[in-house]
């Protein structure tokens, strides 16, 4: 496997801190063997999530300082907005604190009783928001994309015939909206074709329904869209990007991810008289509309995180350390899943710990077992997330244990990564070690954040 290379050299650095094996099992134990009741500064490598986590460039610190802290007006919100104009050719664009504040605000104003909004695959908070409005979230993702180990370019597709079918059944009048999530999160990062796109616009034009686009991750997106795409091997990632924004009505947008800050968000429409009831609710929840619950030098490190990411050369190198981690754990037979995605490994604790049945969580026995041998943290999305109990009390198991390896963008290196890749496949030869874990306290909702686990 080609080796990485970071297209960046190292101006500002930030010390590791390192703890002993015997250091680690104890602070486990006092965190209540959960890993995310564990203290940051006692984790050696940190793989919890790519949300927020990004290392900004010099220029974008540059900008930091620069920024028009003005309440109304600020230079640095115009020039926020040409950045996002130039990508997404959004008529009206409104900052918001970070992704879900967007989310808010056009589910505040479109959802409610009665109305369904269809997806690709909404993401967590997306859902959360869709549904606190009172409306229902439903998920069309292909087949292909639902089958783990299956390999295909683009499993992160809507399943076009299923949308238009349930569009019919269902009334295009109780639709207000469908969300295209680029790349597809809760899908382990997966790409959306743009030809995909085109014709989800094409069926919501037909049917008068908005077409807004998830952006998290448009630049990963439009990456994997040039490698993969018949048409788009010669076009830049702007040009991508661009094409993508022109076929929707609007999106929302954590700056959090693709725009390399570790705060901020916005909405971006066309429509000017859904905008202006979006800067009424903005005003009343985020801010004024030139800031919206941002500084001004966030809005400054924004617009230059959105100009750095439609770097090929970051993007191959982004993109590259998923796979080349990857192929790494698939060579020593490491259980994951494949092809892998833009933004995370995804190990299957499954297969990886077969002794040890769901109900016993073999997903956090593998989150605690990196932790323990390497200072290594992910986050598992299995039976802790996403178990159910039977009206018996019986475990209900989700379809997979899974444990997620969020790469923080521009943070790592490739020897960080090859430790990381080191630990899996040292705790995958000796697996037969590890044990399974009882909750012994769970909150009734999003469990997994603060419960207490018990090693079996
Ligand atoms: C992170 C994320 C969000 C929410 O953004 P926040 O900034 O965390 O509020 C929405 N959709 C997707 C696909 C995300 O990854």
């Amino acid at each position: 496997m080609a080796s990485i290379f970071e297209p960046f050299r190292i101006k500002s650095v930030e010390p590791l801190t390192f703890t002993t094996r015997e250091q680690r099992v104890q602070l486990l134990k006092e965190a209540k063997n959960n890993v995310f009741l564990i203290k940051a500064e006692h984790v050696l490598i940190d793989l919890l999530t790519d949300s927020g986590t990004s290392a900004m460039s010099a220029q974008q610190w540059a900008g930091m300082m620069v920024g028009d802290e003005s309440y109304a007006g600020a230079k640095s919100y115009f020039r926020f907005q040409e950045k996002v104009h130039q990508i997404t050719g959004f008529k009206n664009i409104i900052p918001t604190h970070q992704g879900r504040a967007a989310e808010k605000i056009i589910f505040t104003l479109l959802g409610g009783k009665g109305k369904t909004f269809v997806s690709n695959t909404f993401f967590d908070t997306t859902r959360g928001n869709i549904e606190f409005s009172g409306a229902e979230a439903l998920d069309f993702l292909t087949e292909e994309g639902k089958i783990p180990h299956h390999i295909a370019d683009f499993k992160g597709n809507i399943d076009t015939k299923a949308l238009e079918e349930y569009i019919q059944k269902r009334g295009a009048e109780n639709i207000p909206m469908c969300v295209m999530t680029i790349t597809n999160n809760s899908g382990g990062g997966q790409p959306v074709s743009l030809q995909n796109i085109r014709e989800t616009a094409a069926i919501c034009k037909k049917y008068q329904i908005l077409f807004f686009i998830d952006a998290c991750r448009f630049a990963e997106n439009a990456y994997f869209i040039k490698q993969r795409e018949k048409g788009y091997e010669n076009k830049s990632i702007l040009e991508i990007s661009q094409e993508i924004f022109s076929l929707a009505d609007g999106c929302t947008m954590s700056a959090k991810k693709d725009a390399l800050v570790n705060i901020g968000g916005f909405l971006a429409m066309n429509d000017d008289k859904l905008a202006l009831e979006s800067k009424n609710l903005l005003i009343i929840t985020e801010g004024f509309p030139t800031y919206g619950g941002l500084a001004g030098r966030d809005l400054e490190a924004i617009a230059q995180g959105l100009e750095e990411v439609l770097d090929e050369e970051y993007l191959k190198y982004r993109i590259g350390s998923i796979q080349y981690m990857g192929e790494k754990l698939k060579a020593a037979g490491v259980p994951l899943i494949l092809p892998t995605g833009g933004h995370a490994v995804y190990l299957d604790a499954k297969n990886f710990l077969p002794h040890i049945p769901a109900s016993e969580l073999p997903g956090i026995a593998l989150t605690n077992a990196l932790y323990i041998e390497g200072g290594i943290r992910g986050v598992e999305i299995g039976s802790l997330m996403f178990g159910k109990y039977d009206e018996n009390g019986n475990h209900i198991a989700p379809p997979m244990e899974l444990v997620r390896l969020a790469i923080p963008r521009r943070v790592y290196t490739q020897s960080h990564l090859d430790f990381v890749c080191d630990t899996a496949i040292k705790v995958y030869q000796q697996k037969e070690n590890y044990k399974g874990y009882k909750i012994t306290y769970e909150s009734p909702l999003l469990r997994h954040f603060t419960a207490h686990m018990e090693a079996l």
